[in-house]
């Protein structure tokens, strides 16, 4: 299988199935700890991107993450918009120049969240997003080391994923809105960890098809 921008448009539009489907669990997590309107934010943003698909298909990655990131910046709302746009101009950056193999990738992408680290001043454990990104970043980077079958890959960054979804729950929210609720952020999901788990399992969907796609 070859992972190229010609996967954009399927991708995008996976992201936005995936946000519209789960728009009112998300709506109701983002208003118990946060201000609700995260699911509103992403949507600007992705709503932006669908109809760049086919040209952004064009491209190469370093151009097409760049895009993404500036596109991301300049329409996403909120705290997701700077830390989304943070994630893909860094990973424009570190792509360039490297083609993609499942080692480079899980550079990249770790270069792309500790971008997001330094953005957001946060780390693992104070119930962000970033508990979701954080050890699908180190997943990415354990795999690379191994020679694992790509489909058996992407099934352990799922569930990495919504383990990091899950862990929030019972975490104290030390950043962002929900940091304002102080013990009484504990018991609830944070929106930003359960979008981020959705968007990386709709991915990690198209990419499992095509890797089950004859070339
Ligand atoms: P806002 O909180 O500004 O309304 P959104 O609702 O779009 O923005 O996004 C909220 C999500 O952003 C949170 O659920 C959390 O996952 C994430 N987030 C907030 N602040 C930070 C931070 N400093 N670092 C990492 N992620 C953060
Ligand atoms: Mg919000």
């Amino acid at each position: 299988m070859s992972i190229t921008p010609a996967l954009l448009p399927s991708l995008l539009q996976s992201l936005a199935d995936v946000i519209a489907a789960n728009a009112e669990t998300v709506t109701a997590l983002d208003q118990a700890i946060g201000d609700g309107d995260h699911v509103y934010n992403l949507q600007r943003g992705i709503n932006a991107l669908l109809p760049q698909g086919e040209a952004l298909a064009q491209l190469d990655w370093a151009a097409v993450w760049q895009k993404i990131g500036f596109c991301l910046m300049s329409t996403v709302g909120g705290a997701a918009g700077s830390l989304y746009g943070t994630l893909f101009i860094s990973m424009g950056k570190a792509v360039q120049g490297r083609t993609i193999t499942l080692a480079s990738f899980a550079d990249i992408f770790a270069q792309g969240v500790e971008a997001v680290k330094h953005r957001g001043k946060a780390d693992i454990g104070e119930k962000t997003l970033l508990d979701v990104f954080i050890p699908v970043a180190n997943s990415l980077q354990q795999a690379a080391t191994q020679s694992v079958a790509l489909a058996e890959v992407l099934n352990t960054l799922a569930q990495v994923a919504a383990a990091g979804m899950e862990s929030t729950r019972d975490m104290l929210a030390t950043k962002g809105r929900a940091s304002f609720l102080g013990e009484r952020s504990r018991g609830h999901i944070d929106a930003g960890a359960k979008t981020a788990q959705l968007m990386i399992a709709a991915i990690i969907g198209v990419l499992a098809k095509q890797s089950t796609t004859p070339a």
